[in-house]
Order: structure tokens, then C-alpha cells, then sequence
């Protein structure tokens, strides 16, 4: 599977939420970007695998979103009924965020139970939020996924440099959006990072550029503003984003779509 080279990678765009998504779909193949497509529920699983089915550069993640999980605890089922079907997870993990930090034990619970499936099934690249709670995502991850063949990208990371050496140390990947570039402190942590390990995303369509939602064909300016942080050419940058694509999804199993 994916066998064709992309120019581009969106590790992290929720493809399902934009009004025009089919459009939005079928651009990532016209535009050769290698997107992961997230989701928020795992009752949106069959549809967004019927829409990955009709392109060849687009990924699906199964997601239960952690600001969703106060509402649907029992979503859970439907989660661990889907799990097997999928290689991707995401958008899975923590919100200590004011708006949602009522939920966090719950979230707790169910990030742990997700956690444990991965590392029953094995072979899953997850996509995992971490708002103001990066810690104890990186410890919980440390915890249930050590000595998996899971892979973890943590994305839209806002967490301490400590936090982020801890994370690369375990072996995750981060992916970066234009978003996080805007941030001087973010910037510093990006360099001290190892450049394998990172991606780019656009977290569209809850990201602007503007006015406007971002869109995946978005990743291409994020790519030239990283190689400036990486003082390399955009060429080199490019190519070192689809060569860490290509190794992270080479270290884990191809079961799922
Ligand atoms: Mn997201």
C-alpha cells in the first residue's frame, strides 16, 4: 500500500469536517500529499474508509477525540469493534485545556483503554493530542506502548524542550503546523529535535491561514518555513519529510487500511 511517492505530508487533517470533503479528498491525490485523515469519533470510521478507498495517498485514522469523551464513553465499544480494520489511530489522547479539563479522568480511562488495544494488536500509527497535558500523555505512552511495535506522532506538541527530549528518546515522531511556527519558544524546541523524527500537518480545518480554513496543499509553506528553522534548502526539507514518512510507517505492520 501507498506505494506512489508523494511530493507532501498532512499527518494530521481532518479531511471528514471540511463542507466539500470529497473535493478535499480527491486533492490530496492531485496534489500528491501523503495525508493522514483523522477523525474525531469511531462512528466515523466506515464513511471515511469508503472515502480513503477511492484514493491512493490518503490515510484514515480510527479517532475518539479527547475532547469528545465526556459526551461518549460509550463510543469505546465502538472503537475496539473497528480497531482491527484500522492501521491508523487518531485523533486519540489528553485535553487538560480549561475547556475540558472536567472530563479528565474520563479521558484518562479512555485513552488508557485505547492504549492497551494498540498494544494487544500491535503494528498502529497513532496520532495523539496532548494539551496541557504531555506528561502524562508521553508517561501513559511510555507505560502501555513500550516494546510494541506501535508508533506514536504526537502532534501540535506544546509541551516543555525536557518533555519533547523525553518523547524523541521514546521514539516518537511530531508533526508541525504552520500554527506552532508562529511561536519563537516553539521554534527553539523544533531545533533541538532530531530532524527524523519530524512531519508537517495542518490540523484543517481548525487551523486558518487568514480567514480561511487550511487546507492540506497548506503543508508546502509549512515545509519551506521548517527548512529555514533546519537552515536547509526546501528541496532538502521535502525530501527529508517523505523519507521520515517512509521510515515511520516502514517500522510498523501493514495489517488495517
Ligand atoms: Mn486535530
Amino acid at each position: 500500500m501507498f506505494e506512489e511517492v508523494p511530493s507532501f505530508v498532512d499527518y494530521h487533517c481532518h479531511l471528514d469536517l471540511y463542507p466539500d470533503y470529497e473535493k478535499q479528498f480527491r486533492a490530496c491525490d492531485a496534489k500528491r500529499i501523503a495525508t493522514l485523515a483523522v477523525t474525531t469519533t469511531p462512528r466515523a470510521w466506515p464513511r471515511n474508509k469508503v472515502l480513503t478507498g477511492t484514493t491512493s495517498l490518503v490515510r484514515v485514522g480510527l479517532g475518539f477525540h479527547p475532547q469528545l469523551v465526556g459526551d461518549h464513553v460509550e463510543d469505546l465499544r465502538l472503537f475496539a469493534k473497528y480497531l482491527p480494520e484500522a492501521r491508523f489511530v487518531g485523533e486519540v489522547g489528553l485535553d487538560a485545556g480549561p475547556a475540558h479539563y472536567k472530563t479528565f479522568a474520563d479521558q484518562k480511562r479512555t485513552f488508557e483503554t485505547i492504549l492497551k488495544l494498540c498494544a494487544q494488536a500491535g503494528g498502529k500509527i497513532l496520532s495523539v493530542h496532548s494539551v496541557r497535558s504531555a506528561r502524562e500523555v508521553i508517561s501513559m505512552i511510555e507505560t502501555h506502548l513500550t516494546g510494541t511495535d506501535n508508533r506514536v506522532v504526537l502532534h501540535w506538541f506544546t509541551g516543555s524542550v525536557a518533555e519533547a527530549r523525553r518523547a524523541a528518546g521514546w521514539g516518537c515522531y511530531f508533526s508541525i503546523n504552520q500554527a506552532m511556527l508562529g511561536k519563537t519558544s516553539t521554534i527553539m524546541l523544533i531545533k533541538g529535535l532530531p530532524k527524523e523524527r519530524l512531519l508537517t500537518e495542518t490540523d484543517g480545518p481548525f487551523t486558518k491561514i487568514g480567514t480561511r480554513p487550511t487546507i492540506p496543499s497548506d503543508v508546502a509553506e509549512t515545509t519551506n518555513l521548517l527548512a529555514t528553522i533546519l537552515q536547509e534548502s526546501p528541496q532538502e526539507t521535502r525530501k527529508l519529510l517523505i523519507s521520515n514518512l517512509t521510515q515511520l510507517e516502514k517500522r510498523t505492520q501493514c495489517a488495517g487500511v
